[in-house]
């Protein structure tokens, strides 16, 4: 899923140039770049009191940079995490989170 548009302009989008932001990842500037969720946004939204998104869930990637942290990144991050000891980590982040071929 999308974030609203207005939470996408927030993570995307530079407030006071109106420039969209660079990848967070790989520093390119992309015509259209992702407003990628850091915690899948139906986890987010049972957590959060109102169950909206946040600005604060999202990065700005390019398509190639939010394939590698969805499929890549996250799943790595959680067992990194998970064998340091650490609990109550995203459950989605375990595994890839698209279907890959
Ligand atoms: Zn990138």
């Amino acid at each position: 899923m999308a974030f609203n548009p207005d939470v996408k302009r927030k993570i995307v989008r530079d407030k006071k140039t109106d420039v969209h932001h660079p990848c967070l990842m790989c520093g390119a500037k992309h015509i259209r770049p992702d407003a990628a969720h850091i915690i899948d946004e139906k986890e987010w939204k049972s957590k959060d009191k109102k169950g909206n998104d946040s600005k604060f869930n999202g990065i700005p990637l390019c398509p190639n940079c939010h394939r590698v942290f969805d499929e890549v990144l996250r799943p790595r991050l959680y067992k990194a995490l998970q064998d340091f000891g650490a609990t109550g980590l995203p459950s989605k982040w375990e595994r890839n989170n698209k279907i890959s071929v």
